[in-house]
């Protein structure tokens, strides 16, 4: 809660004797005349509302005279963002409010509230502690948040307890319209955010099987988010707003490295080589010049390119095709192993498998089900499985559960199998207990 009450503010006439900074009366008196002002010549204001996350904590553990001392130091880092016409208060204990008199929009305040977290980068120094400050703030926005003191305090007051929800370091604007999908989502995006920072992420590895030999000769690594409070979390819940939000190129770096290393991990410990096979995005595909990331994770990993696999799904090739299939040549020089992944769910066209120099395609269970079911889908599918092997491709069935299936992609021709009727995805350690067998 809110240690001062907004209609307390007015209450008490002095200065913060703690920081010297305005106390809530004096930043109360300051707003209404600074709205006054802006009213008059129809400008733009700002408050930023401005909690400090577990001070109450560490006052607790660390006692109230250290308490005190961080509070001045994290009043003279604030100060330090702002021009000499802003005002900064401190209304109540773990709280301080900003006042930014004229701005001329709403990204101003943002620009603010993000140079504040900057400011909390490097941690407190105190008794030889080091301490490490977090912000939740909230912004308001005259007039469009409030037309008056009390209401744009109070609006400034619900967005920091929304930004709080989102988790450290975040800001929020005020907004009565939003709704819970929209609250929701941005909880999602804040936690994908941090789930990053804070490695979150594992892999686990799927064996794919050779269908004549039985041996395992390759494994897919498969993303999983271990979600505090949450257990693990599975790609379709995060991928696609991850995808939205472009936070699938910093993830997808951090994938191919993790299952490149652990590939020469299974390696240095004498294990049975096997191929990694690591999931592109379309994004990450166009975004990045995936052949220099490729070439610097090898290097550093020291994974031979012919361990590793890059599987690509059909809408890599819906765009840019003169820059795919160049990129592609470069990975297949190196020696790098190219798939089409979950071929038969979209556009599926033959012409890809002409066109682009790929080593595998991997058809997914419904594609082969659907042939049981009838004539014609299964005359496609040899034809396709034909052509497949004509131009030198492998075929995998991927997502095999049963023995049905499995004789159907035997009767096929396919190449290799994964599925669940082998085994599901593993975590690493599993994985090499498996591939020690
Ligand atoms: P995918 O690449 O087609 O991966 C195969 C999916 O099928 C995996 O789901 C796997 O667990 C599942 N599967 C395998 N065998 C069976 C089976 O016998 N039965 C059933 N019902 N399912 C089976 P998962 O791990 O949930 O991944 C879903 C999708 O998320 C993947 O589809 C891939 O498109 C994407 N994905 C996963 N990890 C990554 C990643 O690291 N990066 C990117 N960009 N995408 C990823
Ligand atoms: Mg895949
Ligand atoms: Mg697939």
């Amino acid at each position: 809660m809110l240690s001062i009450q907004v209609s307390e503010i007015k209450k008490s006439p002095y200065c913060d004797a703690l920081t010297g900074l305005h106390n809530g009366a004096l930043f109360y008196n300051c707003l209404e005349q600074a709205l006054s002002f802006a009213n008059r010549n129809e400008k733009t204001l700002a408050v930023l509302f401005i909690s400090i996350d577990r001070l109450k904590l560490i006052n607790d553990t660390l006692g109230e005279s250290f308490g005190n001392q961080l509070l001045r130091a994290i009043a003279k880092r604030l100060k330090s963002c702002l021009r000499r016409s802003d005002i900064v208060g401190r209304p109540g204990r773990n709280e301080f409010m900003v006042l930014l008199p004229e701005i001329r929009n709403a990204e101003d305040a943002a620009r603010i509230a993000r140079k504040f977290f900057a400011s909390m980068e490097l941690p407190f120094v105190l008794k030889k502690n080091e301490i490490f400050i977090t912000l939740s703030i909230g912004i308001s926005v005259f007039p469009e948040d409030g037309n008056n003191a009390k209401a744009v305090l109070n609006t400034s007051y619900t967005a920091m307890q929304r930004a709080k929800e989102l988790g450290k370091n975040s800001y929020q604007f005020y907004s009565p319209s939003i709704t819970k999908k929209d609250f929701e989502r941005m909880v999602m995006e804040n936690s994908l955010q941090s789930a990053l920072r804070r490695n979150e992420f594992i892999m686990h590895y799927q064996p794919q099987i050779d269908l004549k030999t039985g041996r395992i000769i390759g494994a897919e690594a498969l993303i999983r988010w271990k979600r505090p409070g949450a257990g693990l979390v599975y790609p379709k819940e995060f991928l696609p707003l991850m995808e939205e939000t472009g936070l699938i190129v910093p993830l997808s770096e951090w994938v191919l490295k993790t299952a490149c290393e652990q590939n020469k991990a299974w390696q240095n410990a004498g294990l049975q080589p096997i191929r990694i096979a690591v999931n592109v995005s379309a994004r990450h595909f166009h975004e990045e010049d995936l052949t220099h990331l490729v070439s610097r994770v090898l290097e550093e990993t020291g994974l031979a390119p012919s361990y590793l696999e890059l599987e690509l799904t059909e809408n890599v090739f819906l765009q840019k095709l003169d820059r795919t299939v160049r990129a592609l040549k470069v990975l297949r020089k190196m020696g790098v192993n190219i798939s089409i992944d979950d071929f038969g769910t979209g556009y599926s066209s033959l012409v890809y498998l002409k066109h682009f120099p790929m080593n595998k395609l991997k058809i997914v269970e419904p594609f082969i089900s659907s042939v049981s079911f009838s004539n014609a889908e299964e005359v496609i599918a040899r034809a396709i499985i034909a052509l497949a092997h004509t131009l030198n491709m492998k075929v995998v069935a991927e997502g095999i559960e049963n023995e049905r299936q499995l004789r159907l992609i035997r009767s096929l021709k396919c190449d290799e199998l994964q599925g669940n009727i082998v085994s599901r995805p593993l975590p690493a350690n599993r994985m090499a207990r498996l591939l020690a067998k």
